[in-house]
């Protein structure tokens, strides 16, 4: 048999934490080595141990925090540490903001070569807890395992979300503090009631066991979705369960299954069966200029923006880019279910929305209708597929254009077609600063950058919006 040498352990002590970086890990600099530390926050002095080491950076992991940093604040969840959802907790909130700021400030700067003397400061969540419209928990039979802990073959397993980088192991959540109650109750609940009737939780890696997954979707306006997922058609074991939340939960408004036998967990693809309520939420948002708020039918499927107040803010920023003067044609790429689309409808002449899931595009339609707007039209497809001469042909030269698109930025062809399209005007939203910089730098070959406005949408993660108003340049 081949012995494998130890490895030998690196520690490092007393290093200071210099910055907040990629993934929402720390970093600290020690001889031109960069080393990635998760849940230290920046001016902590720390030991640390070496856990990987590349070319050119390392990850750590601290062993010891022996001056704490003035930014440290006391996490609120008594999962922080190991859950990788809120990694910024322990830093205080108005730092947050400045690394968030920064974060925008630099990838615009360093990789957009962009002039940000027209960033504005960024607007920050007024609530910084119970921000979230919707979790998915999963059910596992493996539960994650602390250091030294040793697996009990009788442990039923846990509830909770699966910890960063293993597939297959849940961390058990008592208490998240992301979304408002009774998100908590409805899944302690399920959990207890599950372990009392031996009902069996999930093995991802064998596909035994019977309860997958629950998906909680919540509106400002207090209608509850709960979407319970299992692997197969036991009604016996599956029917009860639903009846005692449905009794337990009367703020359940919408109580559904999905019977997923998949070795995945996505649902897209799988029929919804509503067990009591009704088939959808629906959430309000105020009009940018008053009146009766917007409806949004929600369902099971559809995507809806996670934090309900904030997206509110976000979309108000882009009305005051678009600067609408009720005869423009706008166009709204990558519009979801249509929610800016509807934001702008009653301010200018026409909209037309594109997007690539057709279920988003038929709730779009539908919620058009709701709102009681005509001058709504939405394409399902291919961003750089639909958007062509044809189109623009069809829907008429735009006057507007807004843009939401992936973490992953513009497809290179629909920058070339904005390009030739030259609209007077474009509102860029982003939620991945990196690459709006590098689509931003190709735009900027016609369009002069204004405004610059970053959105906290998820307070103690390391994401960041940024709404950026383009002008097509005179000197074109
Ligand atoms: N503007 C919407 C959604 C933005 S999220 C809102 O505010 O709610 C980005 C959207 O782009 C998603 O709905 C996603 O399905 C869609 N999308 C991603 N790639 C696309 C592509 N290649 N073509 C069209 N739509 C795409």
């Amino acid at each position: 048999m081949k012995m494998r040498k130890p490895k030998q352990e690196i520690v490092i002590n007393n290093v200071q934490v210099s910055d907040a970086g990629a993934e929402g890990k720390a970093i600290v600099r020690l001889d031109g080595m960069v080393i990635f530390v998760p849940f230290v926050v920046p001016g902590d002095t720390i030991d640390l141990k070496i856990i990987k080491k590349k070319k050119n950076y390392a990850e750590g992991r601290a062993i010891a925090i022996k001056q704490p940093s003035p930014l440290r604040v006391d996490a609120q969840c008594p999962h922080f540490g190991i859950c990788g959802g809120c990694k910024w907790q322990t830093l205080n909130y108005e730092a947050q903001l400045r690394y968030k700021q920064q974060q925008v400030k630099d990838n615009l700067e360093r990789l957009g070569h962009i002039d940000t003397t027209g960033m504005r400061p960024i607007c920050g969540s007024d609530n910084i807890f119970c921000y979230r419209n919707k979790l998915e928990f999963t059910f596992s039979s493996k539960r994650w395992l602390n250091e030294g802990e040793l697996r009990d073959e009788n442990d039923p397993g846990a509830v909770g979300f699966h910890v960063p980088t293993v597939f297959d192991k849940v961390l058990p959540i008592e208490h998240c503090v992301l979304q408002p109650e009774p998100s908590n109750r409805i899944r302690t609940a399920m959990r207890d009631y599950a372990l009392e009737h031996q009902i069996p939780f999930y093995d991802i890696r064998n596909h035994t066991g019977f309860l997958r997954n629950v998906v909680i979707r919540n509106t400002s306006t207090g209608q509850w979705m709960v979407i319970v997922i299992v692997a197969e058609q036991r009604d016996e074991l599956l029917l009860p369960m639903m009846e005692f939340l449905k009794k337990e939960f009367p703020e359940i408004t919408s109580l559904l299954y999905i019977i997923n036998s998949k070795f995945n967990d996505s649902y897209t693809d799988l029929d919804v069966v509503t067990f009591s309520g009704q088939s959808f939420i629906t959430e309000q948002m105020p009009r940018y200029q008053g009146g009766t708020p917007l409806q949004f039918r929600i369902n099971p499927k559809s995507f809806y923006q996670t934090n309900s107040e904030q997206a509110f803010k976000l979309y108000s920023f882009v009305a005051e880019f678009a600067e609408l003067k009720g005869d423009e044609n706008v166009y709204d790429l990558y519009t979801g279910t249509g929610t800016i689309a509807q934001f702008l409808a009653d301010m200018c002449r026409k909209v037309t929305g594109v997007e690539y899931v057709e279920e988003a595009i038929v709730d779009a339609r539908l919620n058009a209708k709701l709102n009681g707007f005509d001058n709504c039209t939405f394409y399902a497809g291919d961003m750089a597929k639909v958007l062509d001469d044809e189109f623009v042909k069809t829907n008429g030269h735009p006057d507007v254009v807004i843009t939401d698109p992936p973490r992953a930025g513009m497809h290179e062809k629909v920058v070339e077609q904005l390009l030739a399209i030259e609209a007077a005007r474009i509102v860029y939203v982003s939620c991945n600063p990196a690459t709006q910089a590098r689509d931003l730098q190709m735009l900027s070959a016609k369009y002069d950058i204004l405004r610059i406005q970053p959105v906290d949408m998820f307070p103690h993660t390391q994401h960041v919006e940024n709404v950026v108003e383009l002008i097509l340049s005179e000197k074109k």
